[in-house]
C-alpha cells in the first residue's frame, strides 16, 4: 500500500490522494467549514486506509466528517461512502441523476459498466467484472440529499458551494463551485485524455460533455480540482489546474473528445456496412496515428474506449451528418 499524499492548497481545503486496485488513484478534498465535508470518498476501504491517516495531523478523525459531497456515482468516488457513514454518520449528497448508481452497486454495474463488454460481444466477461466492481463499490449506501442544478450547499465559515450540473462522464456529474474563491471541485466531469497512459477518457455522453464544458468556460474558475491526474495534450499532469490553465484544460478536453469523435465518424464512413465493434477498432487505429494508444486484446484502447466511441456512434446514428458537421463548428 502506498502512503496517502496530502496537500493544503487553501486555508480551508486539503487534497487527499488515495490509491486502489491496480494503478487506481483518486483525489479527495476536505473542506473545513462549520461542517466538515469531504468531496468524494474513494473506494470501499479508502476511509480507513487513506482518509483517517490524512486527517490525523490536523487533529481530526473520520467521525468528525459531517457531509460526503459526491461529484458523481462511480465506485471510485462513492465506494467509501458506506465505511465513512459507518464511522461518522455523515450525510451523503449526490446529484439526483446519479443517486441510484451511487446507492446501488449492482445497478451501477448494469447501467455504467456492463456495456463495455456486451457492446463488443463478450457477455462471458460480465460475471468477473461485476464481482470486481462489487468489491470497490463497497456496501449499498443510501443517498441522503439528492442535489439539483443551482442548489447551494452552505458549509459555514464562508464556504458556499453551488451545484453546477456537468453531465458527460455520467448523467449526474456535478462541479461544486465555490464562487467567492473561484474554486470548482469537478470530480471526473471533464476527463481530459483520461488518467491511464494510453487509454481514452471515460465519456459516456459526448454531446452533454460539450455543453458542460461550454458552461464551465463561462464561470470564473481559478482552481479546477479534479478527481484524478488527467492527462492532456500539452498541460502538466496534475489533478488541480490553476489560473490560465483552467480554461486551457477545459478547451483541451473538448478538443480531445472531438478528436475521438471525428475518428469514429471517419472510420464509420470508411466502413459503411460494419457494426460498432469493427468501426471502433478502425477508429482506434486512426487515433493511434495521432497520439500514443495502448491497445487491449480487443484492439481498443485500454480504458474508456467503448464508452466514448459508442457515445459518438449513437450521435451518428441519431443525428447522421449533422453530428459530423457539429464537430467542426
Ligand atoms: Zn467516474
Amino acid at each position: 500500500m502506498q502512503p496517502h499524499n496530502q496537500f493544503r492548497f487553501h486555508p480551508q481545503v486539503i487534497q487527499i490522494g488515495c490509491y486502489w486496485g491496480e494503478g487506481g488513484h483518486t483525489d479527495l478534498y476536505l473542506l473545513e467549514g462549520d461542517s466538515l465535508a469531504i468531496v468524494d470518498a474513494g473506494v470501499n476501504d479508502t476511509p480507513t486506509k487513506y482518509i483517517a491517516p490524512a486527517l490525523e495531523p490536523y487533529g481530526l478523525k473520520l467521525s468528525d466528517i459531517d457531509i460526503i459531497l459526491n461529484t458523481h456515482g462511480h465506485h471510485d468516488h462513492t465506494g467509501g461512502n458506506g465505511e465513512l457513514v459507518d464511522a461518522s454518520g455523515a450525510k451523503v449528497y449526490v446529484h439526483e441523476a446519479d443517486a441510484r448508481i451511487a446507492a446501488d452497486p449492482d445497478y451501477q454495474f448494469e447501467f455504467c459498466f456492463a456495456q463495455r463488454h456486451t457492446l463488443i460481444g463478450h457477455p462471458e466477461r460480465l460475471d468477473a467484472a461485476r464481482a470486481s466492481l462489487k468489491v470497490t463499490a463497497g456496501r449499498p449506501t443510501p443517498v441522503d440529499v439528492q442535489l439539483t442544478d443551482g442548489q447551494i450547499v452552505d458549509l459555514g465559515k464562508g464556504i458556499q458551494l453551488r451545484v453546477v450540473s456537468t453531465p458527460g462522464h455520467t448523467l449526474g456529474s456535478v462541479c461544486y463551485y465555490w464562487e467567492k474563491e473561484g474554486m470548482a471541485f469537478a470530480g471526473d466531469s471533464v476527463p481530459g485524455f483520461g488518467s491511464r497512459p494510453g487509454g481514452f477518457p471515460l465519456i459516456c455522453y459526448p454531446a452533454e460533455l460539450e455543453q458542460s464544458i461550454a458552461r464551465l468556460l463561462e464561470l470564473d474558475i481559478r482552481a479546477f480540482a479534479l478527481g484524478h491526474h488527467y492527462r492532456t495534450l500539452t498541460l502538466p499532469l496534475d489533478s488541480i489546474h490553476f489560473a490560465g490553465n483552467v480554461q486551457a484544460y477545459l478547451k483541451e478536453s473538448s478538443t480531445i473528445s472531438k478528436m475521438l469523435g471525428s475518428a469514429l465518424y471517419k472510420a464509420a464512413a470508411e466502413l459503411p456496412d460494419a457494426g460498432f465493434f469493427a468501426v471502433a477498432q478502425a477508429a482506434t487505429d486512426l487515433i493511434s496515428k495521432q497520439v500514443p494508444v495502448t491497445k487491449n486484446k480487443d484492439g481498443l484502447a485500454v480504458t474508456g474506449s467503448v464508452e466514448v466511441l459508442y457515445g459518438y456512434w449513437q450521435l451518428l446514428k441519431s443525428k447522421g451528418q449533422a453530428a459530423v458537421e457539429g464537430l467542426s463548428h
